[in-house]
């Protein structure tokens, strides 16, 4: 079976996490480190958290903006669930913005509407849907002066660039970004996500958030801490009449989380990191092989093509008239898998979720991401695909088209 994304794992990957369990630490320790310094190094920001999945990591810089009850968050709807959730967690209300037909990211211009029309408005979360990196220049530019703050969803943009050669994760345009580390992700730590900022103040609360808001005298590992020593908010019980700390001694400070990342998780990070570029060069290889081979294939063409360099590539999403097949999108999709071939959608819009209708939004907002999602599958792509399987898929979907 040829799944639609997989994650890629090598010998010396192995050897890495075996490493740590024969000889480090199993909770936070000095790989998540190493992990977050090569990450922020990698993608140019100045600081990094590891958490224990990207879901967290949202939820923990929307927490970080001050985000909370009353207030709005500006989301796009073509998205994982993780995304409006993170701001559901804070009592804040997400409101979805369009997509751009043609990128599939939140459209600027619905933004901008969207901006006059709500208020309360406190943080953006933009997506880079299937690793294309969002116009973040006019979305900073438009709610800069507003005082709205910029979280960015990067799930599947790790190793993508902005226009400006910039990578994402570098917080050009943005307070945070938040990557995902799950195995149909550009790389892996099992579960495992990371956040960055350029902001110390943020990343020391982040720090303090994912350790249950528990600040424990100047201590790094087992990471309830922060780097350098935090004024403790209670020195009459921290220290002793002769003014030493006392060891025992910890606070909390804020009401955090557990959301720590294992140390074996983030040396299979470290491990991972490395071979980043030659990942996404094999991506974007493969879509362009795929723009290419869709061509004269009819009924489907290639989403989002214009940009095959900027992009990491997370996903391949191909948009199918299934209108004019003589079969719908799910006898199509078990066919394939009767092939051996395995196809997703990405993504079912958020405001189509029965939770969310529970809420009050309506499967009618939103216009162009449901006729999108309409048309939306997404095939087989992941470093690891062979030419000879990629071969396979495109005979599949010729012999599809032929008799559909
Ligand atoms: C995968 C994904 C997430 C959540 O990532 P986890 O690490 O699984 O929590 C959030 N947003 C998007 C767009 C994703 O694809």
């Amino acid at each position: 079976m040829i799944p639609y994304g997989k994650h890629f794992i090598e010998q010396d990957d192995i050897d890495a996490v075996v490493d740590v369990l024969k000889n480090g630490w199993l909770t936070q320790g000095p790989k998540i480190d190493e992990f977050e310094a090569k990450l922020a190094e990698m993608v140019g920001a100045k600081y990094a958290v590891a958490v224990s999945n990207a879901t967290a990591g949202l939820h923990l810089a929307c927490m970080a903006t001050g985000l909370s009850k009353g207030d709005k968050a500006l989301v796009s709807p073509n998205t994982f669930v993780s995304t409006p959730n993170a701001v559901l967690y804070c009592g804040a209300r997400p409101v979805f913005v369009d997509m751009d037909p043609t990128t599939l990211n939140m459209c600027p211009e619905e933004l901008g509407k969207e901006l006059l029309r709500t208020s309360g408005v406190k943080v953006v979360l933009p997506v880079h849907f299937g690793g294309l990196p969002c116009d973040m220049e006019s979305i900073a530019s438009m709610v800069n002066p507003a005082g709205v703050k910029v979280i960015e969803d990067a799930a599947h943009a790790l190793g993508a660039s902005y226009q400006c050669g910039a990578k994402v994760g570098s917080c050009k345009y943005s307070d945070f970004t938040v990557f995902s580390l799950h195995p149909v992700k550009g790389v892996t730590t099992g579960e495992g996500g990371v956040i960055t900022t350029n902001d110390y103040m943020s990343y020391k609360k982040l720090l303090q958030l994912r350790s249950h808001g528990i600040c424990k005298g100047n201590f790094v590992h087992p990471g309830i801490s922060v780097p350098d020593s935090e004024p403790l908010f209670c020195p009459e019980n921290a220290f002793d009449s002769e003014g030493n700390l006392n060891p025992w001694y910890y606070e909390m400070q804020q009401l955090g989380f557990n959301y720590r990342m294992t140390d074996f998780q983030a040396a299979l990070g470290v491990s991972q990191l490395k071979k980043l570029n030659r990942f996404v060069m094999r991506r974007q290889e493969l879509a362009l092989r795929y723009d290419e081979a869709l061509r004269d294939i009819p009924f489907i063409e290639p989403a989002q093509p214009q940009y095959r360099t900027d992009s990491s590539i997370h996903i391949y999403i191909a948009r199918i008239s299934f209108d004019k097949l003589a079969i719908g999108r799910g006898e199509f999709m078990r066919r394939l898998k009767d092939m051996g071939i395995g196809s997703q959608v990405h993504y079912i819009p958020v405001h189509w979720q029965p939770y969310y209708s529970t809420l009050g939004y309506r499967q009618s907002a939103c216009p162009n991401t449901n006729s999108y999602y309409e048309q939306t599958l997404t095939l087989p792509l992941y470093y690891g695909l062979t030419d000879e399987e990629f071969n396979s898929v495109i005979a599949s979907l010729r012999n599809l088209m032929a008799i559909a």
